[in-house]
């Protein structure tokens, strides 16, 4: 499932493909994803210019020259492929049409960006720019945890006497907006902290140090997408999923890599998620 930077790589794909251009045709070929597709969609995306992409948690919004925002959510296993355009240093030929390609944009430049989604968890909503915090899929986000407006004052305060696990409370897309089950688990390794400790029990000077570590984690793991754009090796066009080494995520019964550790990772279940820590160096 795509996080954040998975997210922060996809719109930074499609953006040379699709920023300051027209959307010649947009093809929409079935009614839905998870939800509903907005009303007249392919009516209100063909022919407008595309002015910007932007992120806001893990939604891509496409800012439109007619005052609307198309706003992409890749739900579980939605991608995006770009054909007929140079991505890094490799031009992909338009792909023969396939199942599960649901959305396709033509750009007027003849590029296409392709949104295939064999699962459909992915969503498409179209909204007034100028209301976008009102979506009902935006409007209780919290900060974003790269911006200026999540720093430690306002972590340690929210976490004040929470009796939630930790993990769940880094989770919760109202007081953070866009972490997810894999980086959380990075974080809390670098951090030192067991995924299960109760959030208001954690003293506030260990609370404050999750949030450079929360920004380090979503950085590099967004350089190794960018790193995987300018080195483009996969033969199809597609973007979204990148290689990237995780200490702790998915790597259950594989020994610690602190120095001097010598015990392996434990996977535990909270909230019918998949944590996974190390005990010794996790408290
Ligand atoms: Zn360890």
């Amino acid at each position: 499932m795509p996080e954040l930077p998975e997210v922060e790589t996809v719109k930074a794909g499609i953006a040379p493909v699709m920023e300051g251009l027209v959307i010649a045709r947009a093809e929409v070929n079935r009614p839905d994803l998870r939800w509903p597709f907005p009303e007249r969609m392919a009516e209100r995306l063909t022919g407008q210019r595309v002015l910007g992409l932007r992120r806001r948690s893990k939604y891509i919004l496409v800012d439109l020259a007619s005052a609307e925002t198309l706003l992409i959510h890749l739900g579980m296993s939605g991608r995006m492929l770009i054909s007929g355009h140079t991505v890094g240093e490799f031009h992909h030929p338009h792909p023969v049409p396939a199942k599960h390609d649901h959305v396709v944009f033509h750009m007027e430049n003849g590029a296409r960006i392709t949104f295939n989604d064999a699962r459909r968890f992915g969503a498409m909503d179209l909204m007034e720019t100028a209301r976008q915090e009102d979506h009902w899929l935006i409007r209780d986000l919290g900060p974003e945890p790269l911006g200026n407006a999540f720093n430690e004052t306002y972590l340690v305060e929210r976490l004040k006497g929470r009796n939630t696990p930790i993990k769940s409370a880094l989770l919760d897309q109202r007081i953070v907006s866009g972490l997810g089950n894999i980086y959380v688990c990075e974080v809390l390794f670098r951090a030192g902290i067991h995924p299960a400790r109760k959030a208001g029990r954690i003293s506030a000077a260990r609370v404050a140090s999750l949030v450079p570590l929360i920004r380090d984690v979503l950085s590099e793991a967004i350089a190794a997408g960018g790193s995987s754009l300018r080195d483009y090796r996969q033969s199809d066009g597609e973007l979204g999923y990148f290689q990237h080494v995780f200490q702790v995520y998915d790597r259950a019964g594989k020994p610690c890599v602190t120095h001097g550790c010598d015990k392996t990772i434990t996977r535990i279940v909270q909230s019918g998620r998949s944590s996974f820590f190390c005990p010794q160096c996790q408290r």
